[in-house]
């Protein structure tokens, strides 16, 4: 497949790094290259974009400077999170988070509930939306830390986190979002917030690959990860990853100057492509369509298929999207996302996430709606499930238990 030809509609996997951002990285690989924590002038020279590219980050968030560390990424920002509340507070064994977490809150809370932890996952509804009553009712005084994502990566469904969080302090916890699908595609303001911590991930938002941000709230008790040099206030120890800080700093600046315009646009075209396709197939739905979704995600559900398939076909178009499935065991479950929504069972293995970015177009959108039914139409032909049999193996899809 030609790249030159491709259709990215997969931006909540990883974006394209904007030529300013690499423009702005280049001259740190190779005449920029001092450790910004040397004495002498070349390494402090370093220091001064670093400084700069934090207050950038800081901005985006509504935060200051001080409050922003550097990791490698938005896993490394979340386990951090977990780990340090944990440690703030050695005798509270309770944690609340949600059923539809990502992995890099998920299996850290798995790992930690066979550990001895006690784990709360609340539960959302048929549209991916939380119930904060549930919250309430779940955080006892020997909850140390509640996670809670603020736009799920499947869905793109948006939750309401600044509420969740005064909820979580008024009861004594401290409060932690992975905000990786977040920040950089709807304003964030965590200056008035009881946010204690948030996660973000540089390739969400056109930076590149491996360069993350633990925003730790000032005052908030905090417990570091990675021990060893001084660096990040000593929050978190390795030389600093400089290139890629200061191309987060760029790529967060960008953000904040054209995150009003681009919104506008990338919505447009999300909803294009939704209305094209629930408009040309039949058995569609749109999964969390009813809730507050960020303005790049859709995630549609085509009944009697399997989401693989329609990948498979689509990526021999030169067409990139994503399904939430993992393929367990040689039997593709629906992602944990779709279970816990309780997507019926018919649409839950179908399910597709397009997600816009600002490089995207009408004319990309409209290639789609016209692939896309005829691909629908070729699988449905040959799907032993859609004539009304029962889903081959679905046993082996019943739901998880979180
Ligand atoms: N959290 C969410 C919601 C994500 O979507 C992702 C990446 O897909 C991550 C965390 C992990 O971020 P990273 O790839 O930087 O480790």
């Amino acid at each position: 497949m030609n790249n030159d030809k491709v259709i990215y509609l997969d931006n909540n996997a990883t974006t394209r790094v904007a030529p300013e951002v690499a423009e702005e990285m280049r001259p740190f690989f190779t005449e920029l290259y001092g450790n910004p924590s040397s004495m002498h002038f070349f390494g402090g020279g370093v220091q001064k974009h670093l400084d700069s590219a934090r207050r950038k980050v800081a901005e985006l968030l509504g935060a200051s400077a001080e409050e922003i560390i550097f990791t490698s990424c938005g896993t490394e920002s979340d386990s951090t999170a977990i780990w340090s509340a944990l440690r703030a507070y050695p005798d509270k064994k309770h944690i609340v988070t949600t059923k539809v977490e990502h992995p890099g809150v998920l299996n850290v809370c798995k790992f930690l509930e066979a550990q001895g932890y006690r784990v709360t996952s609340l539960p959302v509804d048929g549209e991916g939306r939380l119930n904060l009553e549930d919250l309430k009712i779940a955080i006892t005084p020997d909850t140390a830390l509640v996670s809670i994502m603020w736009a799920n990566n499947e869905t793109g469904v948006v939750f309401p986190v600044e509420e969740a969080a005064r909820i979580s302090h008024a009861k004594g916890a401290l409060f932690h979002t992975d905000a990786v699908q977040a920040v950089g595609k709807i304003p964030i303001n965590l200056k008035d917030t009881k946010i204690d911590m948030l996660s973000l991930s540089g390739h969400k938002l056109h930076a590149p690959k491996g360069i993350g941000v633990l925003y730790v709230k000032k005052g908030a008790r905090f417990s570091p990860f990675m021990l060893g040099g001084h660096q990040e206030r000593g929050r978190r120890a390795g030389t600093e990853n400089v290139p890629y800080i200061i191309g987060l700093g760029k790529a967060a600046e960008l953000a904040l100057k054209n995150m009003e315009k681009e919104n506008a646009y990338v919505k447009a075209l999300r909803d294009r492509l939704q209305e094209g396709l629930v408009k040309a197939v039949r058995n569609v739905r749109v999964n969390g369509g009813g809730a507050e979704r960020l303005p790049n995600t859709t995630n549609i559900s085509f009944e009697y298929i399997e989401g693989e398939s329609i990948l498979i076909m689509l990526s021999e178009k030169g067409i990139c999207a994503s399904s939430g499935s993992a393929c367990t065991s040689g039997s593709l479950e629906p992602s944990h996302v779709m279970l816990s929504m309780g997507v019926p069972q018919t649409y839950a293995h179908g399910s597709i996430r397009f997600s816009f970015s600002v490089y995207n177009t009408e004319e990309e959108v409209d290639a789609v709606i016209r692939e896309l039914p005829a691909i629908i139409d070729r699988l449905r032909a040959i799907s032993p499930f859609a004539d009304g049999k029962p889903l081959f193996g679905m046993e082996a899809c019943a739901p998880h238990k979180h």
